[in-house]
């Protein structure tokens, strides 16, 4: 049990596949409690009740800072703390540089990186008053090598964006006790692509993997609960791959 009585609000963890669930499936098993935060209520509420009793599913989304400051008060008032933060909502989008729109820019920019500062703002001063937590944020190896296996140019500039955020909170908040560290995945098998990862594309991805294989959601929850743990009491800012080895350098 690595989170016996931790509180731990998981950003975007109603998507049946993601990443999200699964680390949320995952805390709850080490003994958290965990709120389900995503864009519908119904499929908030009815994640947290599959993951058992005592977790809370909200609604909220996470570029709306009067939402957040809303679901923050909903948890602080259920449960009375907040331990640890995982920034995992995230849209990606396959286009090349001189076909963003605007409107597309700006939504991916949004749900990555402004939801990340905006939910880190929203818990620091709670981590503050208790005296420490962890906050685990979702980047991507497409921030560490330019794209090239699903999102478009401004994903990429979205997750290291969210590199350089965590990096900078980590400095800001270590006297705090608040660690701030980046989870950086390689190609994990969820419906972020949309269906529209085609088998080509994949074997060649996979090729270039030393571990022959493409990683699953819990191979990410468990580098969170790494993070989101005292098992890494002594790490902050950090960038962890979890690729498969698809970027040795
Ligand atoms: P997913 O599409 O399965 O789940 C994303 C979840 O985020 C969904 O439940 C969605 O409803 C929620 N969400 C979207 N916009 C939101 C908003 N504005 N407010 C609140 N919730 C919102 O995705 P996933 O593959 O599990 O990805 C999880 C995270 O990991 C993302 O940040 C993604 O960029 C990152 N990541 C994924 C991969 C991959 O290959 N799957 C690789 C690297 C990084």
């Amino acid at each position: 049990m690595l989170l016996k009585e931790k509180v731990a609000i998981i950003t975007g963890a109603a998507s049946q596949r993601g990443i999200g669930r699964a680390t949320a499936a995952c805390f709850a098993h080490h003994g958290a409690r965990v709120v389900v935060l995503d864009l519908d209520e119904t499929a908030a509420q009815r994640t947290a009740l599959e993951l058992g009793s005592g977790h809370l599913g909200l609604a909220a989304n996470v570029t709306d800072a009067e939402a957040i400051q809303r679901a923050v008060a909903e948890v602080l008032k259920e449960y009375g703390r907040i331990d640890v933060l995982v920034n995992n909502a995230g849209i990606t989008q396959p286009v090349k540089t001189l076909e963003i729109g605007l409107e597309d820019y700006n939504r991916i920019l949004d749900v990555n990186l402004r939801g990340t500062l905006l939910m880190s703002q929203a818990v620091i001063p709670t981590m503050q008053r208790q005296g420490g937590g962890s906050i685990v944020c979702l980047s991507s190896v497409s921030a560490q090598r330019g794209g090239g296996i699903f999102g478009g140019p401004h994903y990429s500039a979205a997750k290291a964006g969210v590199l350089g955020l965590t990096k900078a909170m980590a400095r800001e908040f270590g006297p705090d006790q608040i660690r701030v560290n980046a989870l950086t995945p390689g190609l994990i098998q969820t419906d972020i692509t949309g269906g529209l990862l085609h088998d080509e594309r994949r074997h060649a991805i996979i090729d270039s993997i030393p571990l022959g294989r493409l990683g699953a959601a819990d191979d990410v929850a468990h580098a969170a609960l790494f993070l989101a743990s005292d098992l890494s009491s002594y790490l902050t800012g950090v960038t962890l791959d979890v690729n498969g080895g698809m970027l040795i350098h």
